[in-house]
């Protein structure tokens, strides 16, 4: 067992092949130095994982490293930002070097691959606890918020919705797979994709953008309440992966999840419909699926249609962590 907080933090944390020219000064002095590009601004994101809240406790270290940071890259995508550079809080019950081996190994492997640098961070003793801020970088003005959706916008979604809330299902034994689907689903709720590039495509472009962690209606609904408008989406257009959909085949009582299931990590964004070729086009460049599921109206609710425009009643709307069941 590693002797100290020193050692974890030398041994598990500090070792990084990556480098940036932005880093001046990373782990190992009481703050890190970074300069930004003087002609950029920061975007700055902060979400924390806390063991049987956010993944179930017998997720492995390795993929608790892995969605740690993956979860932030998912938001500097909503904004439209390069990610640049994280610091990680991390609560630990005890020193077990396996574990921080696997969860170092999953973190580093998600900062390589998106490019970022892990350059401080905090280690204490407590119940097991994962905080990561990021930062990454994005042009005056050209951010994703999510209030700028207008009347007319389309409303598309990035890659395939209801495969992590099915997965999650499936790890509780509340649903029944084969092995194969089983290992898909799992995939996508314990190693979500970011949306990294095309986060960063849509900066400018977009009208408004967020990344779908709560279930789409509950993240969409948020994109509604910040610009003012409602939205009318159609159900039956919803992106499923085969998996989803051969499950949902049959289990028909699971029909709807895939509208209001969460951890996908998709995006889901407004465009105006000017834009449409703009985006078939970035399908191609990003080897990516992105599906138009409906378009923002004048102020209102929320509406899920049929394909013969007749309306659907949706009851359950996403998870919120402080609702009272
Ligand atoms: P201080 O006591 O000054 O707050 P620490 O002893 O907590 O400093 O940390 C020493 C160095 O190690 C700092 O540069 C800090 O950013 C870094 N560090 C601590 N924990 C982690 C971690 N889990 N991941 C990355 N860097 C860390
Ligand atoms: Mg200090």
């Amino acid at each position: 067992m590693p002797a100290s907080e020193f050692d974890i933090i030398a041994r598990y944390f500090t070792d990084q092949s990556s480098s940036r020219a932005d880093i001046i000064l990373g782990i190992g002095d009481d703050a890190a130095i970074v300069a930004p590009p003087a002609d950029q601004q920061l975007a700055i994101a902060i979400d924390t994982l806390v063991a049987g809240v956010h993944f179930p406790k017998d997720t492995t270290a390795c993929d608790i490293g892995w969605k740690a940071l993956a979860v932030n890259l998912s938001d500097m995508a909503a904004m439209g930002a390069a990610p640049a550079w994280f610091t990680l809080a991390l609560t630990l019950p005890e020193a077990n070097e396996q574990w921080l081996t696997d969860f170092s190994a999953g973190l580093h492997a998600a900062a390589r691959q998106y490019e970022v640098r892990l350059i401080g961070g905090d280690t204490t003793h407590g119940p097991l606890t994962i905080s990561v801020q990021i930062a990454g970088y994005v042009q005056p003005g050209q951010a994703l918020t999510r209030s700028g959706a207008r009347p007319g916008d389309q409303i598309w979604v990035s890659g395939t919705l209801g495969d992590a809330a099915l997965g999650l299902l499936v790890q509780q034994q509340k649903l029944h797979s084969d092995t194969a689907v089983r290992d898909q689903l799992l995939q996508r709720l314990n190693r979500p994709t970011p949306r990294v590039a095309l986060g960063e495509r849509l900066a400018g472009v977009a009208t408004s953008c967020i990344d779908i962690s709560d279930g789409l209606l509950a993240d969409l609904q948020h994109i509604l309440d910040a610009s003012g408008k409602g939205a009318e989406i159609f159900p039956h257009l919803l992106p499923l992966s085969e998996p989803v959909t051969a499950l949902l085949q049959n289990n028909p009582q699971w029909q709807t999840l895939p509208l209001y299931g969460g951890d996908d990590y998709e995006l889901c964004f407004t465009v105006s419909a000017a834009h449409a070729d703009l985006i078939e086009q970035l399908q191609d460049e990003l080897h990516l699926t992105l599906t138009c599921i409906g378009e923002i109206t004048g102020p209102g609710g929320l509406t899920c249609l049929t394909e013969s425009r007749e309306v659907i009643a949706i009851t359950s709307t996403g998870y919120d962590h402080f609702k009272q069941e």
